[in-house]
């Protein structure tokens, strides 16, 4: 299928304004025959840009408006990438939303550009610190909380007592320890726990509870007959610590066990385990680390058409500050990013990265395929109000959150992180399995966009929320930890607010910020991806 050819770096966007006040729209490439309308509320029929095009109809803010007249069958194109076909003869100033547009088929998976966008490397970016936990790993935590892995679901509920009486009692003993977390989760029993693809829900579990954040200490609350035993989550040599020969037992609090003579019994064991792990918890201290001990994961989620205009672009020169500071980035939601794959293997570092890319892919394809659907049912009721027409425009405005340093690295879903620089985490692109995912990879530090809002948190990581409209920042003021919308109000460029959450990532990651998910204590649940059968 005719696709644009990869762009090298993210171009920025062209802002037709001189003040707020006035019709603006933004163009994101000078080959792109349609722009979105920035303004609060969108803008009436005989609106009149500076350029001279009038509006022919209404167009809501985030929608397309035709720059020049669009025949029938002509190709609609935003970031210089066909994102349709005009289902109609389209009058230059009409409102062009997904009603009047053919999505393009799925790029194919051969004959795909490999290496071939690669970037000169940027100069490294030296000096830059914070203050965090070394772990016996060698990884660094942002903070510093007591993780209760659980085998599975049966414990969930005693698990979740007792971890209210370790905050309430324990807890206020142990000044040094963040938070006390039960890792909860629907697995571990009921499921086809030997069908080959169960191992994505069991190693995500297991490097789940090395997460840096997490400091090494690993306590386990079984419930004793599951299926998913904790010998089978966390065999001998999976806790990585310097000398497996002096490796401790697992520590796990068997529910089941003849010693627990009724309920108050099995709180008192976890307990008592906790305190033993909240004791050695209490004794670390943060110290000074380079800013390339940095894990962040990068997400969207409730995108509209600002998206990839304001927020991702800034997160994408974000992430290669990052990635020019030594760290680590990782982007995922494969089906976000799949409509951009010539793109990606253009970027790749080595033909490998290129092959383990295509290989998540096409894995991808056929899992969605299982079901009878491809990757246009990833948008949503709220992404075509915010403007976005199909998963090809959405993609785009997606994949910028990558920035546009080389690719060094994929992980496949639930794949602990071996190396630094800028990693294809693939993930689903729902933001409860992006973001367990990503935790379970060893996420320290997280970035989440959104247009439409969310008021997504996770108890294991900070989560930096950045609104991509000026209206959604002012409406959500104590939500919204960054406001992407000033780029659009004209006020602030793509790479000052970049550097500007570069500063910020590394105060959240230092404990001298918190983030307003972690003020208010919002968290979603862990949601594992399993795509094995259950029993
Ligand atoms: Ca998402």
């Amino acid at each position: 299928m005719p696709m644009a050819h990869p762009r090298l770096a993210p171009q920025p966007p062209t802002i037709m304004t001189s003040s707020p006040a006035q019709p603006l729209y933004i163009t994101m490439h000078p080959q792109d025959n349609v722009a979105i309308v920035a303004n609060d509320g969108g803008l009436p029929a005989g609106t009149v840009f500076p350029c001279g095009l009038t509006l022919i109809g209404h167009v809501p803010q985030g929608h397309k408006v035709a720059l020049t007249p669009i025949a029938q069958g002509a190709p609609v194109r935003r970031y210089n990438v066909i994102i349709g076909y005009a289902l109609q003869d389209l009058p230059a100033g009409s409102w062009v939303n997904e009603k009047l547009l053919r999505m393009p088929a799925a790029r194919e998976l051969d004959h795909l550009p490999i290496g071939t966008a690669q970037r000169e490397p940027q100069p490294p970016l030296e000096g830059y610190t914070f203050e965090g936990y070394r772990n016996p790993d060698g990884s660094v935590g942002t903070r510093n909380i007591l993780a209760i892995t659980q085998t599975v679901q049966c414990v969930a509920g005693v698990t979740a007592f007792a971890v209210k009486r370790i905050k309430d009692e324990l807890l206020p003993r142990f000044p040094h320890v963040d938070d006390v977390v039960a890792l909860e989760h629907g697995y571990g029993c009921g499921v086809a726990i030997d069908a080959p693809e169960a191992i994505i829900p069991i190693r995500t579990l297991r490097h789940l509870s090395l997460n840096p954040n997490f400091g090494g200490e690993v306590m386990v609350v079984s419930l004793g007959c599951e299926k998913l035993q904790p010998e089978r989550l966390l065999p001998p040599g999976a806790i990585p610590i310097a000398d497996q020969r002096e490796a401790p037992p697992l520590d796990v609090v068997c529910l089941q066990d003849d010693t627990h003579v009724g309920f108050m019994a099995m709180v008192a064991s976890i307990m008592r385990q906790a305190e033993t792990h909240l004791t050695r918890l209490n004794a670390r201290r943060r110290e000074i680390v380079p800013a390339s001990e940095l894990v962040v994961g990068v997400q969207c989620g409730g995108s509209d058409a600002f998206s990839g205009v304001t927020a991702n672009p800034a997160v994408g020169f974000c992430a290669d500050l990052l990635v020019r500071a030594g760290g680590t980035v990782m982007f995922s939601e494969t089906t976000e990013v799949r409509d951009g794959v010539d793109q990606l293997t253009a970027r790749a570092a080595t033909p490998e990265v290129a092959q383990a890319m295509i290989r998540e892919m096409a894995w991808y394809d056929a899992y969605l395929q299982r079901g009878s659907v491809d990757r246009s049912a990833n948008t949503t009721p709220g992404n075509k109000k915010g403007g976005l027409s199909n998963i090809v425009e959405k993609a785009m405005g997606s994949i910028v959150k990558s920035g546009s340093s080389a690719i060094s690295g994929v992980l496949a879903p639930g794949e602990k992180l071996q190396q630094k620089g800028l990693i294809y985490a693939a993930t689903p692109a729902s933001d409860f399995i992006c973001g367990t995912l990503q935790l379970a990879a060893g996420m320290n530090l997280h970035i989440f966009t959104t247009g439409r809002g969310t008021p997504y948190g996770l108890a294991a990581c900070p989560v930096v929320k950045v609104a991509t409209r000026s209206d959604l920042a002012r409406r959500w003021h104590d939500l919204m930890d960054v406001n992407a919308g000033r780029i659009a109000d004209g006020e602030v460029t793509i790479e000052d607010l970049g550097w500007e959450m570069f500063h910020l990532l590394l105060e959240v990651a230092s404990g001298r910020k918190k983030t307003w998910a972690e003020q208010w204590k919002l968290h979603n649940a862990l949601v594992l991806f399993n795509p094995a059968p259950i029993t």
